[in-house]
């Protein structure tokens, strides 16, 4: 490690344990982190100038005298935005550098390949900003997640069948976003933001149930995408040969058996009608859940037997799932090879709204304090 890394590695560490202390004194600092007062003090003020952190001297003083200065950390000094594109709404988060939301926007809004659905876009974002009073100058980028697989070095949509933006690129999207941007796979985006949430797991496969079916799996927190474009498309595993035709073209895709419209199309579009008619035992509905159920289980089966990792259901679906989770583990349980209990690994979401938008705005959050505390050298900077 040279010099520069050094000091940037000791700003890092001062920041990272101001952000798990909450608060912390110089002397804490220093003792903790075992480094000298100057270099604690330099870099405390330069974090401090850049408004990443706060100070005050409100910590009681046992021994009397001048009360020590407390240094916080302050979550919500710089914020991201996170768009979830889908056929039938735009969702907008502005969430901070702890993930958490300031500002949740739903809007019903039909995808269409247009210029004007663009300039939507550009609206939505000054909307959520403006009724957020969040500054602009705190804002990262703004994420934009969208169906369809995404080549990330030439930022565009390789095939995005589901809502037709296939070609489409992040300059595109963009076209009316005044901010840095990023172009992300919904469903890496869904398991982006459950993986945050959920600190005790390592490996897990995040399936994103919605209009369409994807997942993302994490392999020791990191998310594996392969050599191309293809990794966790579960919704073109094939369960049933010659079955309902599929989007991709092929027959019998468990797309066609368990995107969330497959139920919502009961109820005249709305899901949140389906589960009430659920609830209230009608008929024909409980009859189709039991059907998806069982699809479900099926799919749920053949992931474990692939990563044999946790499982989590998310997506559209995911946010009324709970109180089917022991339905749903027993018609597990009952296609296990193995005879293991899907209680030990298969688990509801816990993010049920906002799981792409927040994980399309933490991907510049997390960008910001991996590496946006590498600031520029200065001359009077000690290295002790
Ligand atoms: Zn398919």
């Amino acid at each position: 490690m040279n010099i520069i890394d050094i000091k940037q590695n000791n700003r890092k560490r001062i920041y990272f344990f101001l952000r798990e202390r909450l608060k912390a004194t110089k002397q804490d600092i220093a003792y903790n982190l075992q480094l000298s007062l100057p270099t604690v003090t330099q870099n405390l003020t330069y974090l401090a100038e850049q408004d990443l952190i706060s100070s005050e001297s409100k910590i009681a003083n046992k021994v009397g005298g001048r009360n020590p200065v407390a240094y916080s950390y302050i979550p919500e000094a710089k914020v991201a935005i996170g768009l979830d594109i889908t056929r039938h709404h735009v969702k907008s988060v502005i969430s901070d550098l702890d993930g958490n939301i300031i500002k949740y926007v739903y809007r019903r809004r039909e995808y269409q390949r247009t210029e004007a659905y663009l300039q939507m876009l550009g609206q939505e974002v000054e909307a959520i900003i403006l009724s957020s009073g969040v500054e602009r100058s705190k804002i990262l980028g703004v994420g934009i997640a969208v169906p369809g697989l995404i080549d990330h070095e030439k930022e565009y949509v390789v095939d995005g069948r589901v809502i037709d933006n296939t070609g489409m690129t992040r300059r595109g999207f963009s076209k009316y976003i005044p901010f840095d941007t990023k172009l992300i796979h919904d469903s890496d985006a869904a398991g982006y933001s459950e993986m945050n949430k959920n600190q005790t797991l390592h490996n897990a496969c995040y399936l994103n149930l919605c209009g369409s079916i994807g997942g993302s799996v994490f392999f020791h927190d990191n998310v594996y995408l392969g050599d191309g474009l293809y990794s966790c498309e579960f919704g073109h595993l094939n369960l049933v040969p010659n079955g309902r035709r599929c989007y991709c073209g092929q027959k019998g895709c468990f797309d066609p058996y368990l995107n969330s419209e497959v139920l919502s199309q009961l109820t005249d579009g709305n899901l949140f009608t389906f589960f009430e008619k659920v609830d209230q035992g009608e008929l024909a509905i409980t009859s189709a859940w039991d059907d998806y159920l069982d699809n479900l289980a099926t799919l749920v089966t053949e992931i474990r037997m692939m990563f044999g990792s946790s499982i989590i259901i998310g997506g559209d679906i995911g946010a009324y799932i709970d109180k089917h989770m022991n339905t749903l583990r027993s018609k597990v349980d009952g296609k296990s090879p193995f005879g293991e209990k899907a209680v030990k690994y298969l688990m509801p979401c816990v993010n049920k709204n906002e799981a792409i938008a927040t994980g399309a705005a933490r991907y510049f959050t997390q960008e910001f304090l991996e590496s946006a505390l590498v600031m520029p050298e200065t001359s009077e900077f000690s290295t002790d």
